[in-house]
């Protein structure tokens, strides 16, 4: 493997998919797709992407055959427990592509408490995530393991409850179930490999590092711009969401008002520009921020 270029592993098309090359643009990589369709040159960086199924991501990073990998937490968890001697370093966790796990049962059926379960048979593609939060409740079941079509297993009488993942509820309800534990939160993840990967990869790796935590800094920070009385700054000042120290103007030919722009790095809500209006600010603009360097 080339020893100066990343390799990063993400989905070929899927529900990561749209998310993760979303975000590699924002953090300005112009990727070329080849007719292969299994890499991807990135023109502009030293990282070619490998085009895989979600599933095999975290094999082939803890493998090496990949540097760095975008899964979400379940196929993760899941696979760590699985394979105890594949593991690979969480780098950081990406806000993305955001899920739960959750058990369901048949809707007629009442419900207390996961001591319901046991003795039962759930089918699941997740066993060991699933298995792992029933020995955390001391509660016995028997898991069956099936890989697609999970939700129609009880209809099918092949099990008495399911645990997948749950998006809408709409396709539980469309098979006659409903859900009561949600045993699992996830989200995207980037993946690094546990292997060596020299001096020239650590450097590109920290530079792809910095300007994804700016492109997730910038999702939420706002630039604000306000006029008020001078009278009114230290209110003002108190109102502004995660802001540091705001800059302050005056304003030629007004007597006694500033104007005041700051970065807030919490969302901006209607609310807080309703406050600050209310505190004596006018003309309140809320910016978005294209790039930021943190
Ligand atoms: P592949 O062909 O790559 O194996 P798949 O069919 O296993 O794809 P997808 O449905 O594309 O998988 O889901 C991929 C990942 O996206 C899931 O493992 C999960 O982390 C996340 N995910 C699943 N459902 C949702 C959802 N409704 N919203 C957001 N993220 C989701
Ligand atoms: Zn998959």
């Amino acid at each position: 493997m080339d020893k100066t270029r990343l390799r990063l592993a993400i989905q070929k098309s899927g529900r990561l998919a749209e998310d993760s090359f979303e975000l590699l643009k924002l953090s300005g990589l112009k990727i070329q797709p080849n007719k292969s369709g299994l890499f991807y040159r990135v023109k502009n960086f030293p990282l070619d992407l490998l085009l895989v199924r979600d599933d095999d991501i975290p094999g082939f990073v803890a493998d090496g055959v990949a540097d760095l990998g975008i899964v979400g937490s379940n196929v993760f968890e899941e696979f760590s427990l699985t394979h105890a001697d594949k593991q690979s370093n969480t780098l950081l966790p990406l806000g993305f592509s955001k899920c739960t796990l959750n058990i369901a049962i048949p809707s007629e059926q009442n419900y207390n408490s996961m001591a319901d379960l046991a003795g039962k048979n759930i089918a699941t593609s997740y066993p060991q995530i699933l298995s792992k939060a029933l020995a955390a409740k001391n509660i016995t079941a028997n898991i069956v393991e099936m890989h697609g079509a999970v939700e129609v297993a009880p209809k099918l009488g092949i099990a008495d409850a399911i645990c997948d993942i749950v998006s809408s509820g709409a396709t539980l309800e469309a098979n006659g179930l409903k859900s009561v534990e949600n045993i699992f939160t996830s989200q995207a993840l980037l993946l690094k490999t546990k292997s060596q990967l020299g001096p020239e990869k650590e450097q590109s790796l920290s530079r792809l590092l910095s300007r994804i935590e700016g492109v997730q800094a910038c999702k939420e920070t706002k630039y604000i711009m306000l006029n008020a009385p001078q009278t009114a700054l230290p209110e003002i000042t108190k109102l502004l969401p995660g802001a540091d120290a705001p800059t302050v103007m005056p304003l030629e030919g007004q007597n006694g008002a500033v104007a005041i722009h700051a970065v807030c790095r919490e969302s901006v809500f209607w609310e807080t520009m309703e406050n600050l209006r209310d505190a004596g600010a006018t003309s309140i603009l809320v910016l978005p921020i294209e790039k930021m360097m943190v």
